[in-house]
């Protein structure tokens, strides 16, 4: 079986590494908001080329963070709305109804499954406070197109960097192309963690020091609560063991990146769309889509032949149940993204030999 994503080979490369640090944590006696916790902040940071990262429990949180700080600072109130992709992981729109504010949908682009700047502007209202762009599946949005519309408005950029860790377009990373980000490290995502864990990224001095405070209870000084916070914190253990694979990061992007190059010019099947890129160093291949109107035909011959795949994602958010009040909308591009999509085995620990397995089989169907 050529495995989806093989996390036990992944972290097994790094077993040595990643049980020092477990040690080195043990040892410690100290097992939050320690040592471990600032320095994969600060080397964080320096990738991402930000002043600030800030860990957090986890990537959902980071996003509720970043608007409950902007909440807190006096900048969006309950009621308020922020744009945010029809076609993204629900994640990115349930921070937005977390804080009392409203997601409003947009549209993707067919092609690219990002949000389409073209169809922002007529969603905007004076409610408006920020856009939410999501790099859906690791590939950047358009984000000259974003800022230049956010800026246009007054409006705040937030971007989910959850499946997008050392994206780039003209050496600037994701993460760093807006007012705020937020990344998940959850294990199967591009820099994934041994359990549950995230960041914020941002280059705002006010706006990282009321974050550092509501997610841990509020509280600047200890005792003393500031805000009505979270308890979100990144603990020194996962901190570590991030550590250990954020220097491995950008090398099982290239591999990624190779292996996505290999299914893009050699698949070649009239019933497979493949997935289009706008700028190669902007896509780090979170997961490999492709499109196909037989999906569970396509899904159930590949899994006879061994072949494991997974649908990201089999429902549209505005189709969920949690989102009742949207059922009845109609957003057909994220509605046909959904019914067509189809991820294919990526991983840095493919073999060539499984790449080209992927390859035959995609192509004799
Ligand atoms: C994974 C993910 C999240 C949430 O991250 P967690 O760490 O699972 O909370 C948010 N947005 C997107 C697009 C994601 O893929």
């Amino acid at each position: 079986m050529i495995k989806f994503l093989d996390l036990l080979e992944i972290n097994k490369r790094h077993k040595e590494e990643l049980k020092a640090a477990f040690e080195r944590v043990l040892d410690s006696g100290w097992y939050i908001m320690g040592n471990e916790l600032k320095t994969f902040e600060a080397d964080f940071a320096a990738y991402c080329g930000t002043k600030h990262a800030i860990g957090v429990a986890n990537g959902l949180d980071a996003l509720i963070l970043i608007i409950r700080a902007y909440k807190e600072l006096g900048l969006f109130q309950d009621g308020d709305e922020i744009i945010v992709p029809a076609n993204t992981y629900i994640a990115s729109i349930l921070a937005v109804s977390a804080n009392n504010l409203v997601p409003v949908l947009v549209e993707p682009d067919i092609n690219t499954y990002n949000i389409n700047p073209a169809l922002i502007e007529a969603r905007i209202t004076s409610k408006t406070k920020a856009i939410l762009p999501v790099h859906l599946y690791g590939q950047l949005c358009d984000m000259e197109a974003i800022n230049a519309i956010a800026q246009k408005h007054g409006l705040k950029v937030i971007e989910d960097c959850a499946q997008a860790h050392g994206a780039a377009s003209n050496t600037k990373l994701a993460g760093n192309f807006g007012d705020a980000a937020g990344f998940s490290f959850y294990p199967g995502k591009n820099l994934g963690a041994l359990g549950d864990a995230g960041a914020i990224t941002t280059n705002n001095d006010k706006l990282a020091e009321a974050l550092r405070a509501l997610l841990n209870y509020g509280s600047e000084i200890k005792y003393k609560n500031k805000y009505k916070g979270l308890n979100s914190r990144l603990d020194e253990l996962q901190a570590a063991l991030l550590g250990v694979k954020l220097k491995t990061l950008d090398d099982e992007t290239l591999t990624k990146r190779a292996i996505a190059n290999r299914y893009l010019q050699e698949i070649k099947n009239p019933k497979v769309i493949l997935p289009e890129v706008a700028e190669l160093s902007a896509h780090v291949w979170h997961l490999f889509v492709i499109r196909t109107q037989n999906r569970e035909q396509i899904q159930q011959y590949l899994t006879a032949n061994d072949i494991q795949t997974v649908i990201h994602y089999p429902i549209p958010p505005h189709k969920q149940e949690a989102y009742k009040e949207w059922n009845n909308l109609s957003y057909p591009i994220s509605e046909k993204i959904h019914s067509e999509a189809l991820s294919l085995p990526l991983s840095p620990v493919l073999t060539p030999a499984e790449v080209d397995q992927v390859i035959k089989i995609v192509n004799a169907y």
